[in-house]
């Protein structure tokens, strides 16, 4: 996953973490586009030939992730892999790809264009040349899973960190009123400083910023969260959203969504929906909580303003 995964328990206990670890692995093999053999590369390697079934854990965030990208009205798009490779944000070769390649990309990048067929379980590119890309998704899903395994083994305390997708179980302590403290890093900060700490306990929270995955050519940074209107990355007045929510796969969904849509459009519908906090880190260095109740949140950083809904 291009990342560091870390699990913390109360109690250590190696059969649990080899089974988190073996089922991260196991589905983190279903589900790349970063190497040439998985279940997601054997439907992109079919593309505009034929369809390819898949298992139904691959299938059904599939069938999520299309639901999001084609009813949403948001950014979020996971037939993107065209542009994800060709801007290799984050990867080797990362680059500001010639204007014309763009645009020819842009063009397999409709989600209209991925046939879904549950009878089959079978998945569907309909141009050659298009790609399916989880990687806005597929972490807060393993976190889930990886919840499910440690409930297995009645393990009801701990932290499953998926780099940025973080998944607190329980509280820490067995006292009721005690809280996971996770770190929200200052954007762009050389070291490891925090622009604050996220008080949680039972809950997912997981943050999708610019300030992770980037570079800067002629003075102008490029982040990984692309515009599927223009094929560049968002340009809005964000440096990070984070969501707390129940689940990991909303958090990730939400986190990505959130970042397209801005604040102002965010807040609307987080009023609608106070089973979902946010927390939105401006560029302006103005941090907004939104639906406050589920977290309790610390400023570290004084160079920041808080405003709260
Ligand atoms: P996240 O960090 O969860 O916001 O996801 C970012 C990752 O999702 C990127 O590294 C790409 O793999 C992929 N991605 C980039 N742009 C988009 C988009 N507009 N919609 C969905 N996935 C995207
Ligand atoms: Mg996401």
């Amino acid at each position: 996953m291009g990342t560091t995964v870390s699990l913390t328990l109360i109690e250590p206990n190696d059969t649990v973490a080899q089974a988190v670890f073996d089922s991260i692995k196991l589905l983190e093999d279903k589900l790349t586009v970063n190497r040439l053999i998985s279940e997601v590369m054997s439907i992109n390697l079919a593309a505009g030939s034929h369809p390819v079934t898949v298992s139904s854990s691959v299938f059904s965030l599939i069938e999520q992730a299309q639901k999001v990208s084609l009813h949403f009205n948001s950014c979020f798009n996971f037939a993107i892999g065209p542009l994800v490779k060709l801007w290799k944000i984050g990867f080797n070769g990362q680059q500001v790809p010639p204007a014309k390649l763009i645009k020819q990309r842009l063009l397999l990048t409709d989600p209209n264009n991925i046939e879904l067929d549950t009878n089959n379980r079978s998945v569907f590119l309909k141009k050659f040349g298009m790609e399916i890309d989880l990687g806005a998704i597929a972490k807060g899903y393993i976190a889930d899973v990886a919840k499910l395994i440690l409930h297995k083994y009645q393990v009801y305390q701990g932290i499953i960190n998926l780099g940025g997708n973080v998944l607190t179980l329980g509280s820490p302590l067995t006292n009721e009123n005690s809280y996971w403290h996770v770190g929200l890093k200052k954007p762009f900060a050389t070291d490891d400083k925090l622009s604050g700490v996220i008080k949680v306990k039972n809950k997912s929270v997981v943050t999708s910023g610019i300030y992770e995955r980037f570079f800067i050519q002629n003075n102008h940074l490029y982040h990984h969260i692309l515009d599927p209107k223009t094929g560049y990355p968002l340009d809005n007045e964000l440096d990070s959203v984070t969501v707390i929510s129940n689940s990991s796969l909303e958090g990730d969904i939400y986190s990505t969504v959130f970042y397209g849509w801005g604040l102002d459009n965010s807040r609307k519908y987080l009023q609608k929906h106070q089973n979902l906090s946010a927390i939105f880190l401006l560029k302006n260095k103005t941090i907004a909580l939104i639906n406050p109740d589920n977290f309790v949140f610390q400023l570290i950083d004084t160079q920041y303003k808080i405003i709260t809904d």
